[in-house]
Parts: structure tokens; C-alpha cells; sequence
């Protein structure tokens, strides 16, 4: 997951920062959490809208779902939550990865802190995870990785954060650019290796880096491949099958462009991730299968 399969030039610098505050490979420390806390109650949010047309990107919601996939062969009931105006996009791939789970549509530019109170009361959650979710900065500005202001489009999740930590339950935060939430745990890195990590060049006249503080953060070219890799470690531990395979990759990718879903990069709806063809994930998907299925048999008892 840290091949710059991208060409942005982040990942080779902000992944060892990430590993230093875990002392161990990222997804071995994202599996052992997840693997002591047996979660029965698992919230994962996603959501990143993008330019030009502000729709949702296809990082994110494909890795939410595998990684949810993942949580329920563990035992574990998954809530899933994205900004209400990309419901559709997250909804399209649930039937393709075979599983049925609630998701919450968020609303943008409302204060959530009742919100995640009492949703944190209803529903037990015990584990809290971020993938690819747009974070603010510490003036509460986010940000797209060009500096933009994208602040109105996007659900202030950071409440569930706090939440989440004011419970003593874990945070996972997954992601590629320094901007999403939770990445303020590495974020003298980011503002020292992203492009306008410290300088937005918007009239926050702050930078892009996130200022919220996950327990975990991973970092990966694509947060798509940070979350399969992140699953994979965990089949791997658990001597289970892993519930992803290139036809899913490419099947949850087209229902996602059909549902409106655009790549990051390029702006359009293309079998693309963050500028990636579809042909190359697919291929990252092809290898984490085979690696789980020789470890898996290695680990069988
Ligand atoms: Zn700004």
C-alpha cells in the first residue's frame, strides 16, 4: 500500500512518519487493534466530494465496503455513514460485495456534536473508523489537496472523533493525503512533505494538514488499498478467506461510476482511483488475494 501508484509523492514520506507513532507495519497495528477489540458495533465514515462538479470520488466507499465485509465475518454489526448527497453512490456497491448494512446519510454544515452523542448511546459503537473523510484544519477549514476551501460540502465528522474518545474507543483513521480526518496525529509530516500541508493558499491562510487526532492513521497510495490492506491483514490473522477478488474490484467500481461516483484525479467518471486504472488496483487486489491465501494456510492451526 505504500507504492506511489499514484505519482503524488506523499506516501513514500508520510507512510514511515505514520509507522514511527505505531512502532510496527500499519496494518499489522490496524489488525490487532481491530482483532483485541472484537468490535460488536463498528461505525465507518467516508465521504470526499471533488471538483469540478463537487461529487462524491471513488476512493473511499469501495475500501469502506470491503472493509466492512471484512468486520462482519468478524461478528461484528457495521453502520456505515457518508454525506446524505452521496447516499446512492455508497448504497450502489453494497449489493456487489453481498452484504446488508445500514447507512446513515450525514448532513453537511450542521454541528454534530448532539448528533454524535446520542447516536453513540444508540447504537454502542466500539469501534470508530475513517476512511478517505475530508478532515478540517485546526481553523475548521477543509480542504481538497489543491488547498481549495471545500468546507460547505462536507459533514463536520470530526464530532464523532471526539466522541468517540471522550468513550475510550478506538480510532482508525485511513488515508493518502494528510487532509482527511484523523491525519492531524502525523501532522508535522504532513505539513512539512504534503504541497500546501502548511499554505493553502486560501483565505484561511492556514494549510491542508487535518488537525484531528486518530489513535491509528494508515497511509496508502489510494485509501481503497490502505482498507484492502488493512482487511487483508486481518484474514490473515484470522486464518479466514478474504472477501475481495478482481471482479469485485472492477464490479464495485463501474456500480459506483454508474451511481455518479468520479475519479479524484481527473475529475471524471472513469474506472479510475486517484488517477489509477481501474487494471492496476484490480492487480493490487489479485496480489493481497494471493499473499492471504498462502498465509492463511501457513496460520491454520
Ligand atoms: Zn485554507
Amino acid at each position: 500500500m505504500s507504492i506511489d501508484l499514484g505519482f503524488r509523492g506523499v506516501v513514500g514520506k508520510l507512510y514511515p512518519a505514520a509507522r514511527l507513532q505505531a512502532g510496527k507495519p500499519l496494518t499489522q497495528a490496524a489488525a490487532e487493534i481491530i482483532i483485541n477489540v472484537r468490535p460488536k458495533h463498528v461505525l465507518i465514515v467516508t465521504g470526499f466530494r471533488v471538483l469540478p462538479t463537487m461529487v462524491q470520488e471513488t476512493d473511499g466507499p469501495p475500501g469502506a465496503l470491503i472493509l466492512a465485509r471484512t468486520l462482519m465475518d468478524l461478528g461484528a454489526e457495521v453502520l456505515l455513514a457518508i454525506e446524505e448527497e452521496s447516499y446512492s453512490i455508497l448504497r450502489s456497491g453494497l449489493d456487489e460485495v453481498g452484504i446488508k448494512c445500514r447507512i446513515v446519510p450525514l448532513p453537511v454544515n450542521v454541528d454534530l456534536t448532539n448528533y454524535s452523542r446520542s447516536f453513540f448511546d444508540e447504537y454502542a459503537i466500539d469501534l470508530l473508523i475513517f476512511v478517505e473523510k475530508a478532515g478540517s484544519n485546526d481553523v475548521g477549514v477543509y480542504h481538497n489537496m489543491l488547498g481549495v476551501d471545500v468546507t460547505r460540502y462536507h459533514a463536520k465528522v470530526e464530532a464523532l472523533l471526539y466522541e468517540a474518545q471522550r468513550r475510550g474507543c478506538s480510532v482508525i483513521a485511513i488515508g493518502d493525503g494528510g487532509n482527511e480526518v484523523g491525519f492531524g496525529l502525523i501532522r508535522k509530516a504532513v505539513e512539512l512533505f504534503v504541497p500546501r500541508g502548511r499554505s493553502c493558499g486560501c483565505p484561511c491562510r492556514r494549510g491542508i494538514a487535518s488537525s484531528s487526532k486518530a489513535d491509528l492513521v494508515i497511509v496508502s497510495s489510494a485509501s481503497n488499498i490502505g482498507c484492502y490492506a488493512v482487511s487483508c491483514a486481518i484474514s490473515i490473522l484470522e486464518g479466514k478467506p478474504w472477501p475481495h477478488n478482481r471482479d469485485l474490484e472492477v464490479r464495485l467500481l463501474r456500480a459506483m461510476i454508474d451511481a455518479g461516483a468520479i475519479d479524484g484525479m481527473t475529475g471524471k467518471g472513469e474506472m479510475k482511483v486517484d488517477g489509477i486504472p481501474v487494471e492496476v488496483t484490480a492487480s493490487i487486489v489479485d496480489l493481497l488475494g494471493h499473499i492471504t491465501k498462502g498465509s492463511t494456510g501457513i496460520l491454520k492451526p
